[in-house]
């Protein structure tokens, strides 16, 4: 029988479902809705391909970063609906121009995030902007399979493991521009339908869009936010406002246990180009403009290159070459990946204890945290106190 990738280590990618021979591997969500692969040993006939087209198993080569650039897209609209500085849109539109085909996320009416592929102009909107949530790539693998076949070129961007799946199934293939994004996480989409589910029984009204980082809101400040069937907003809080997902999800409390393990999270990638938000601008080279939206491009190949460089040479983006170590220091999910904290270990426990109820799990985790920081105040009293003393005496002498 064939050994699949331990359960804390699997990604979720389907690459063993797809690749099985005998198609007797599936993918089965578990009581909290995470899919893992399930092997039908009675059908199995051990030939374990499998285990070779398992990016964690079996994995596909590295790449050391040779060029890192901060960059924007040179259309104001598609920078401010873009999650960041909107390279992603412009790598798609590029394709399409030049003939290829385009793959990205887009998310379905019941709020799941699927890889779609497209082919023309009006249908990349929908594959704009971030999901903070897992993302099932499995419905395109046979798509590629096909395209591929008939000699057509692709473009597709997903999360890290997902590149890396597409890479083990199909190869350094000249037609395949493998773009991914630079991940702290996903979390499983039970836990976002039962947030959005009690959002609108509190508003008392369905919302008919989300977005993660609204633009009407600046997509830096990371609202959460809903829409209804008006387009008007009915719903908008960040962490700080005490959004239960937006807290699991930036703090790293409610993501797929794989996350904390993650073997891509690193500067080395399986992908041609790595695009993430550009942290620590300016901190190892001076920099004469707003950090705000501004995108890091990292290159891994020649083809890579070649991609970013005919947008920079048709004026589509702006980019500047700067220092790899500045966007890699000043990003630790390109360093490793996010590490489990107290809050991740209380989230565990409770989301075990209430069976899944993601609500009253991070309930119980906000007011531990509270409780935690309270204790740590109290804690650090004396000593505050003491310093605010010997401040005042240190005056009065010098007065
Ligand atoms: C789960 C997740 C975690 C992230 N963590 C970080 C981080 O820690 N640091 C950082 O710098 N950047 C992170 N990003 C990336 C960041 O949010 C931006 O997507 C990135 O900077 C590119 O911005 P953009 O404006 O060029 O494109 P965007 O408009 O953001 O488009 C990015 C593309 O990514 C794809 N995508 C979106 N959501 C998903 C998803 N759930 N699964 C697979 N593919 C998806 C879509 O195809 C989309 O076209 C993360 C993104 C996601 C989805």
């Amino acid at each position: 029988m064939p050994s699949l990738a331990l359960r804390q280590d699997c990604t979720g990618c389907g690459a063993c479902a797809y690749r099985c021979p005998k198609h007797c591997i599936h993918m089965e969500a578990d009581k909290i809705g995470v899919a893992y692969p399930r092997i039908d040993d009675s059908a199995c006939v051990d030939c374990c391909v499998c285990e070779k087209v398992c990016p964690i198993i079996t994995p596909s080569l590295l790449m050391e970063t040779r060029k890192c650039y901060a960059a924007w897209n040179n259309d104001k609209d598609e920078r401010s609906t873009s999650a960041s500085g909107g390279i992603a849109i412009a790598i798609y539109q590029e394709a399409l121009i030049n003939g290829m085909v385009a793959i990205g996320a887009s998310q379905n009416a019941d709020w799941t995030v699927t890889h779609k592929v497209v082919k023309t102009p009006q249908e990349l909107t929908p594959l704009k902007n971030s999901k903070y949530t897992f993302s099932s790539a499995l419905e395109v693998y046979p798509r590629i399979q096909e395209l591929l076949k008939v000699g057509k070129s692709i473009v597709m961007v997903g999360l890290p493991c997902q590149i890396a799946a597409v890479r083990s199934l199909f190869g350094e293939h000249t037609s395949l521009f493998l773009i991914d994004i630079v991940c702290h996480g996903s979390t499983p989409t039970l836990y976002l339908q039962q947030h959005i589910q009690s959002l609108e029984k509190m508003i008392g009204e369905k919302a008919n869009r989300m977005s993660f980082r609204s633009p009407e809101k600046g997509t830096e400040n990371y609202f959460f936010t809903l829409y209804n069937n008006r387009d008007e907003i009915i719903y908008a809080k960040r962490s700080i406002d005490g959004d239960s997902y937006n807290i699991g999800f930036h703090r790293a409390i409610s993501y797929r246990e794989n996350c904390y393990h993650c073997r891509f999270a690193c500067p080395e990638r399986v992908s041609d180009i790595t695009l993430g938000d550009y942290h620590g601008l300016g901190k190892e080279k001076p920099c004469s403009y707003s950090e705000k939206k501004v995108s890091t491009i990292l290159i891994h190949t020649n083809k890579g290159q070649q991609l970013v460089d005919s947008l920079i040479t048709k004026g589509i983006i702006f980019a500047e070459e700067r220092p790899i170590s500045e966007s890699v220091n000043g990003d630790a999910q390109l360093r490793r990946p996010s590490p489990k904290t107290a809050s991740r270990y209380d989230f565990e426990k409770y989301i075990s204890n209430y069976q899944g109820d993601f609500e009253r799990a991070m309930g119980r985790v906000i007011n531990m945290n509270r409780y935690r920081e309270n204790r740590q105040r109290i804690k650090e009293t004396p000593q505050r106190l003491i310093r605010k003393i010997m401040n005042l005496i240190r005056l009065d002498y010098i007065k």
